[in-house]
């Protein structure tokens, strides 16, 4: 079985990417933590320093292709390998249609797909020369399902969905590569921050429903990293118990 240590997560600054890190770290790998928020990736490296595990950090725009290139080759020269790559960075300013949000649309588009494939474009090349490695791709149950104020952003991680599966289907199959799609319900994070539709944020209040930890994505991104080479977690869908 080929060595498992290098791990990269986008968007480690916050919610999900920051649980992944840490719950990565705790099991032995080496994490290169990668958002924009330099302040909140020097702590986080400090708090997995602190609990025995090893990290570094890259500021890192994920929306950028060059950026993306330095991370990947920044953490090769530092580590000499890159096993797990967790394209988790993402946008979500939900909108209904007609408000016409174009500029939130833009960066969704450039955050939610693009990132996502530069991520890939960054670290591909590596993990086909190393014959090994696992892309994870952050989509969302709003990539199986649209509702209103969720086109665009549905539209995104409909593409996440996309690029995945296609991109594991085109996978040399005497590499061991492989590719997840983690498709989370409702978690508690700082996701929604960005949402400046009123008629969007008037919908969300009432909601009592007892939402994910970022935690809980963590330990299934891990679940999916810790299995044997020859088996590939395709797809993790997961909601809170009461989310329709
Ligand atoms: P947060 O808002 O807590 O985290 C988003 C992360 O993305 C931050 O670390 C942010 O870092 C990073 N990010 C945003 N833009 C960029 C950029 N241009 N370059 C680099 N990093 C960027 O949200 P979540 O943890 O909830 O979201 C993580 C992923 O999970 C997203 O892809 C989201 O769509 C998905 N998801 C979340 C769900 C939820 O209910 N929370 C449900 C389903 C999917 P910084 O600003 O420092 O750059």
């Amino acid at each position: 079985m080929a060595q498992k240590n290098t791990a990269i997560v986008t968007g480690a600054s916050s919610g999900i990417g920051q649980a992944t890190a840490k719950e990565l770290a705790a099991k032995g790998y080496h994490v290169m933590l990668a958002a924009r928020r330099e302040e909140r990736l020097v702590e986080l490296k400090k708090e997995i320093e602190a609990e025995g595990g090893n990290a570094d950090y890259k500021v890192t725009d994920v929306t950028s292709v060059d950026d993306m290139k330095s991370l990947a080759q920044e953490t090769l020269e530092k580590t000499g390998r890159i096993d797990v790559f967790v394209n988790n960075a993402g946008l979500m300013p939900l909108s209904f249609m007609n408000k016409l949000k174009i500029d939130e649309w833009d960066k969704m588009v450039d955050v939610n797909i693009k990132g996502v494939l530069y991520g890939i474009a960054a670290v591909l090349p590596i993990m086909e020369q190393q014959e090994s490695g696992h892309i994870l791709n952050v989509s969302s149950v709003a990539g199986h399902q649209v509702s209103k104020g969720s086109a665009v952003y549905s539209g995104t991680k409909y593409a996440v969905r996309a690029i995945s599966d296609g991109l594991r289907q085109e996978i040399d199959p005497s590499h061991e590569i492989r590719v997840t799609i983690v498709s989370p319900g409702a978690v508690e994070t700082e996701l929604t921050n960005t949402i400046t539709d009123e008629d969007v944020l008037e919908a969300f209040k009432g909601t009592s429903m007892e939402m994910l930890k970022a935690h809980d994505i963590a330990k299934a991104i891990a679940y999916a990293v810790e299995q044997p080479p020859h088996v590939d977690v395709n797809e993790i869908l997961i909601r809170p118990r009461q989310q329709p």
